[in-house]
């Protein structure tokens, strides 16, 4: 795949249910772009295995499927974004998550934008992936990845070619603690009620483009790739 690096992207935020495909696109696009994927789940989930003083506050409250609380989800944030491998641009898969994340995020943006006089595009450009409830359930039951590159499988649609087993570096694949079926439906519910709103916000600005998620994973990642290019081109 011909990768990117001459153009400054900005920022990109992957909107969409659990099991959606944010993850899996956002790998692409980090590929193609050379801008890092900003997981807030995967960072989470980071500290919950390493037993941080973060990890131990969340770890209970993502097992139940619902929202961390914004005072731990902001300061891991905006360090996040504060490095210097977000320059050119970065992707956000898993925040902003409610309307409250999503104006605070446009605050910070807004304050880095007055900080630096170097023309980065300040305004996220926000792809939401709609994707068809049943078609989600097989989606987040089939999930599997690997422990050591973060690589995501899916044991119907897109699974390894040796059973449960990493194809690039042979880890046996795990499934999420949250996977489960008794959380999906607390995870969907946190999405309807307090996500969706966040894409209300960004349509009123103009900057919100949604994307059919059905479709196979190439033809997503090539509609994101259009959309890019004409945000950017
Ligand atoms: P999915 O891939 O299913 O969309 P994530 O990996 O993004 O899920 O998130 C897993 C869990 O981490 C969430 O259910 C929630 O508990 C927590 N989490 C992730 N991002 C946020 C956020 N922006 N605000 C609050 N909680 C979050
Ligand atoms: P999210 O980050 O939005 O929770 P993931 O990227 O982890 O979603 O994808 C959820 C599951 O669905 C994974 O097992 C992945 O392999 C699979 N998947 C992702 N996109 C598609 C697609 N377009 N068609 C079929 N399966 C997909």
């Amino acid at each position: 795949m011909a990768q990117e690096t001459s153009r400054d992207v900005g920022p990109v935020v992957l909107l969409g249910p659990p099991g959606a495909g944010k993850g899996t696109q956002a790998k692409r696009i980090m590929e193609k772009y050379m801008i890092p994927q900003i997981s807030t789940g995967d960072i989470l989930r980071h500290n919950v295995a390493q037993g941080t003083e973060l990890g131990i506050q969340a770890k209970a409250i993502m097992a139940r499927g619902e929202l961390v609380p914004d005072e731990l989800m902001y300061p891991m944030v905006r360090e996040r974004l504060s490095r210097a491998d977000c320059k050119r641009g970065y992707i956000l898969d898993g925040f902003p998550r409610t309307a409250g994340q999503a104006g605070w995020l446009d605050a910070l943006l807004e304050d880095k934008f007055f900080e630096n006089s170097r023309p980065t595009r300040a305004w996220p450009i926000v792809i939401r992936l709609d994707v068809d409830y049943n078609q989600l359930l097989l989606r987040i039951t089939g999930r599997r990845s690997c422990p050591t590159c973060g690589r995501i499988y899916n044991v119907h649609f897109q699974p390894p070619r040796t059973d449960e087993l990493c194809d690039l570096d042979g880890t046996k694949l795990v499934t999420r603690n949250d996977d489960r079926l008794e959380v999906i439906q607390p995870r969907l519910k946190a999405y309807q009620e307090q996500t969706a709103p966040v894409a209300d916000y960004y349509q009123r600005t103009g900057r919100l483009v949604a994307v059919n998620g059905d479709l196979p994973i190439d033809e997503v990642t090539q509609r994101i790739f259009r959309i890019l290019e004409d945000h950017h081109g």
